[in-house]
């Protein structure tokens, strides 16, 4: 038994503060799709290459468009990314997507026409 405390104490502290403590992701971590508003355009390429529908553009019949996210869909493929003709995505390190309530999964942006977003 004393040897197991001597060995716990020679190895120090192995585990992280996690939460209290953030964890940086990695580099490479595909996290959260960021939309980069003064980018888009609108083009809907996104959409197209989704595989599991979780972005959807639907255009305005007055102009304009609304780009919806809905992070309970998207499996952090990044196909989004590589198809927006603008760079108007990206993945970003973002890893804490938990919430409390479905609706807090959707991020929708409203652009005018034009493009300014609001
Ligand atoms: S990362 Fe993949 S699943 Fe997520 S929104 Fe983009 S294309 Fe869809």
């Amino acid at each position: 038994m004393l040897n197991i405390f001597r060995r716990a104490i020679r190895t120090g502290v192995v585990t992280t503060g996690y939460p209290d403590t953030p964890e940086p992701a990695p580099p490479a971590y595909r996290g959260q799709v960021h939309l980069h508003l003064a980018a888009c355009t609108g083009d809907a390429a996104c959409a197209r290459v989704c595989p599991s529908a979780a972005i959807s553009v639907e255009h305005s019949p007055v102009g304009g468009w609304t780009w919806t996210l809905d992070d309970r869909r998207c499996v952090f493929c990044g196909l989004c990314s590589e198809a927006c003709p603008t760079g108007a995505l990206s993945l970003s390190n973002e890893y804490e997507l938990a919430a409390r309530k479905p609706e807090d999964l959707l991020t929708r942006v409203t652009f005018r026409a034009g493009g300014t977003a609001r």
